[in-house]
């Protein structure tokens, strides 16, 4: 059960959702496959004739961070350039692997 709608999955994409509701879709997006393919979807539309944080992934196959940048995230140990390019990668992309190995390593970190 899920009252995530597309719109909002949509300005999610966009980084436009207020703060308390892009908690609530990352915390299902993290919960529902189902969400998760539904946000590739909607990527994928926009990504027809759309400059969107999708399109640009694709077309210039940014990489993962490595799990020892993603680490450094958590930890604020990282240099502004780079917590900009991981948050990108997490919130924007919304990477599913990288979702997991954070939180992987949360777990780890205790917190
Ligand atoms: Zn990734």
């Amino acid at each position: 059960m899920s009252d995530i709608t597309r719109q909002m999955l949509r300005d999610y994409l966009h980084d436009a959702l207020p703060e308390t509701e892009l908690a609530a879709v990352e915390r299902a997006l993290r919960g529902s496959a189902e969400l998760q393919k539904q946000l590739g979807e909607i990527r994928e539309e926009e990504d027809r004739g759309e400059h969107t944080a999708g399109a640009i992934w694709r077309r210039e196959r940014v990489s993962c961070p490595s799990r020892e940048q993603l680490g450094g995230y958590l930890l604020g140990s990282i240099d502004e350039g780079l917590e900009h390019y991981v948050r990108f990668h997490l919130e924007m992309v919304g990477c599913p692997f990288c979702q997991a190995n954070l939180d992987d390593l949360r777990k780890l970190q205790g917190g």
